[in-house]
């Protein structure tokens, strides 16, 4: 199975123990997913859609995708675009972020309709989340959802996180609307209920869940920090335990990571409740460490396959 995932990666900027100096990185929601997938499945060829602009940041960042195993080939290079960036603030502890991406190349990577669809073709598994379409202008959204239907009816698999993140969107009823488009061209949900409750008015996670699956999403996880996983897959519905931990360091990436659990058991083709159990063993680690992308050891690994 080959994977495509599709979205924004940044530059990071994360404070170090030294007074006024920062570390730069990579990171980005479906790229996060990505950098994980890779460790799990380093067998499945892995790609990542995105555009970035024609200077020395854009190919650094192109070079930490590939040194982490993903396959950059159908990235789009905009002229005298660059990429987006973030810097992490630390205020007693809390990590505030502050974001330049509103000019960056990645919002522009939609606006190739065909290298899109050619993407696909290419792919057997496209992931994409919420985040993806918040940056793309009305027109990219339509152009990806109808690239990604016609995908699925080809007999592409989608997956989609809805990712909500009001900030990026001009109204919440724009982001909502949007998402649910999304959602009916998924076969494959990953939403986590505490954002869903807030802006879907949710009552629990089970509402969520019928929510997706009426959507028409045929395999549906919802997320839920802490607290037990739902999930629904050709017709039967289940929950499974997250194993508690004895402290946590930072969220940044939980569902992120997740999400690769998840799509590292698609691709081999392990029960859902086993990948359940594999994403939370994986976010759980992540949590446990600091940043987007925390390393993940061979026993973890050896542990989660
Ligand atoms: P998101 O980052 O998308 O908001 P969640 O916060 O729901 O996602 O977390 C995703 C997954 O990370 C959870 O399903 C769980 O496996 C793990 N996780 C997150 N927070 C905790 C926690 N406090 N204790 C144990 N596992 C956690």
């Amino acid at each position: 199975m080959r994977i495509l995932a599709i979205g924004e990666c940044m530059a990071e900027m994360a404070p170090t123990d030294a007074p006024s100096t920062y570390q730069m990185g990579f990171a980005g929601d479906t790229f996060n997913t990505a950098w994980y997938l890779a460790q799990l499945t380093p067998e499945t060829p892995l790609s990542y859609f995105t555009a970035v602009g024609d200077d020395a940041i854009s190919s650094r960042m192109l070079d930490a995708m590939r040194e982490s195993g993903v396959n950059t080939q159908q990235v789009r290079i905009v002229p005298n675009r660059s990429v987006g960036l973030y810097l992490i603030t630390l205020n007693n502890g809390e990590r505030s972020f502050t974001y330049w991406r509103g000019q960056s190349a990645a919002r522009l990577l939609a606006q190739d309709k065909q290298a899109l669809a050619r993407a696909m073709t290419q792919s057997d598994l496209i992931y994409f989340s919420g985040i993806t379409l918040a940056i793309l202008n009305p027109d990219g959204r339509a152009a990806l959802l109808d690239v990604a239907q016609s995908a699925r009816r080809a007999g592409k698999r989608i997956a989609f996180d809805p990712n909500l993140r009001p900030h990026l969107w001009d109204s919440p009823s724009e982001m909502t609307e949007n998402i649910m488009q999304a959602a009916a061209v998924s076969d494959i949900a990953l939403p986590s209920f505490e954002d869903e409750a807030r802006w879907f008015s949710d009552k629990d996670p089970a509402a969520t869940l019928q929510r997706y699956a009426r959507a028409g999403a045929e395999t549906i996880v919802v997320k839920n920090g802490a607290e037990t996983v739902l999930y629904r897959t050709g017709g039967a519905e289940g929950s499974v335990h997250v194993p508690p931990l004895a402290s946590v360091v930072d969220t940044t990436a939980a569902g992120d990571s997740f999400n690769a659990g998840i799509l590292a058991g698609l691709a081999t083709d392990t029960p859902l409740p086993d990948s359940i159990a594999l994403a939370c063993k994986l976010a759980g680690h992540v949590v446990q460490g600091k940043g987007a992308l925390v390393p993940i050891n061979q026993s973890l690994l050896d542990s989660c396959l």
